[in-house]
């Protein structure tokens, strides 16, 4: 083995660029709660949970907590055995919550 194939090192004046494409955002799995990473910042993505195996609409963590705010006399009896999409959808829809379902947060 010879040390030539060796690539260049960068030289710093390559890395003035943004870093912003690094930061993330939590999505909740609505069935078991895992939590992945992604960069999109939308308010839901589609994706297969690695957990659980279901296909879900993972919830950004800040509806998730938005969820939270429903007052309680106000959910319905099946709440806490809803996916968590069901309950977005469920609180968008009886006017608990002013959030659109979609869209850029
Ligand atoms: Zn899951």
């Amino acid at each position: 083995m010879t040390e030539a194939t060796r690539a260049p090192e960068p030289t710093d004046s390559s890395y003035s660029g943004s870093y912003e494409y690094l930061v993330t955002d939590s999505y909740v799995c609505p069935h078991c709660g895992r939590v992945e990473e992604r960069p999109y910042r939308v308010r839901l993505i589609i994706l297969t949970c690695p957990e659980c195996g279901e296909n879900g609409r993972f919830l950004h963590e800040s509806l998730v907590d938005r969820l939270d705010t429903v007052p309680e006399p106000q959910r319905p009896e099946e709440w806490t055995e809803m996916p968590l999409d069901e309950r977005l959808q469920y609180a968008v829809r009886e006017g608990l919550l002013d959030v659109s379902f979609t869209g850029p947060i």
